[in-house]
C-alpha cells in the first residue's frame, strides 16, 4: 500500500510541477512517519523514499537507530531547547525554528559537536492561535539574528498551513511565504539563503508546489490517516 501510495504522491508532485513550469528536480518529498508503525516506514524505505520527517525527538532517535543510515531525517515538530543536544548532528535540517534561543542553542550545540546545522524558520503565515512559529513581520528579524550564529545556517522557511477542506484557501498563505522568502532573499543577509520553502501537506501540497514549495511534507497521503494527530 505504501509503495502505491508513494507512486499516487509522486505522480500529484510531477503534475503540479508541470502545471507549475517548474522541474521536479526542485520538489523533494518529505515522508512524514511520525506515530506509524516501523514496517510501514521500511516500505516507504524500500519503495525508494531517502527523506523522512518526525515531530517527536524520541521517535526520530529510535528511527535513525533501526533505519538504514543513508536517509536524510527532518525534525519538522516543535522543538525544546534541552531536547537539541540529542538531534544535532543527527538530522539533515531542523524545519521548526522559530526563536532566537531555540536558534542560539541549536548554534552551541554545533559547535560543540563540530558540525553545521540547517535550519528552517517556521512562520505562522495565517496567524493562528494554535500555531507555533514567528510572525510573518518577526521573520527577517529573527532570519538577521540567527544569520550571526556561528554553526548553523538558515536555508529557508517552513510553514504549517490551516487545516483546510478546500486546499484553495491556503493558496494566499502560501503566496505570502514565498514572497516573504524572496524579500528576505534581497536583502542578501551573509550566511543565509533562501533556496528551501518547506510547506504543503497531504490536503494542500499540490497548491504549495504551484506557489513555489520545494519540500513537501507528506504523511497520510503516504502512510494512511494516523489514529493521534
Ligand atoms: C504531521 C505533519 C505533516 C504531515 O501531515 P499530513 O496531513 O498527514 O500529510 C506535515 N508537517 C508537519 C509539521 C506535521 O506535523
Amino acid at each position: 500500500m505504501v509503495r502505491e501510495n508513494l507512486e499516487t504522491v509522486k505522480g500529484i508532485i510531477r503534475a503540479s510541477c508541470e502545471r507549475a513550469g517548474r522541474p521536479e528536480s526542485e520538489v523533494t518529498l518529505i515522508a512524514v512517519s511520525k506515530t506509524k508503525p516501523l514496517e510501514l516506514v521500511q516500505e516507504a524505505y524500500e519503495a525508494g523514499a531517502r527523506d523522512f520527517g518526525e515531530n517527536k525527538v524520541q521517535d526520530l532517535l529510535d528511527r535513525i537507530e533501526t533505519m538504514p543510515s543513508d536517509i536524510n531525517w527532518h525534525m519538522i515538530g516543535h522543538l525544546q531547547r534541552n531536547k537539541v543536544k540529542y538531534i544535532v548532528g543527527r538530522v539533515a535540517m531542523i524545519h521548526s525554528v522559530d526563536s532566537l534561543r531555540l536558534a542560539e542553542e541549536i548554534s552551541r550545540e554545533s559547535v560543540k559537536r563540530q558540525v553545521e546545522t540547517d535550519i528552517l524558520i517556521e512562520v505562522n503565515v495565517a496567524g493562528e492561535e494554535s500555531k507555533f512559529g514567528v510572525s510573518v513581520e518577526e521573520t527577517a528579524s529573527l532570519v538577521e539574528k540567527a544569520s550571526k550564529l556561528p554553526a548553523v545556517h538558515v536555508r529557508g522557511l517552513m510553514t504549517i498551513a490551516p487545516f483546510v477542506e478546500d486546499a484553495e484557501e491556503n493558496r494566499k498563505y502560501f503566496q505570502k511565504l514565498k514572497q516573504l522568502s524572496v524579500d528576505i532573499e534581497n536583502k542578501n543577509i551573509d550566511n543565509v539563503n533562501m533556496s528551501v520553502l518547506s510547506m504543503g501537506m497531504t490536503g494542500d501540497y499540490s497548491v504549495a508546489i504551484e506557489e513555489g514549495a520545494t519540500f513537501v511534507r507528506v504523511g497520510t497521503g503516504i502512510f494512511g490517516e494516523r489514529a493521534f494527530a
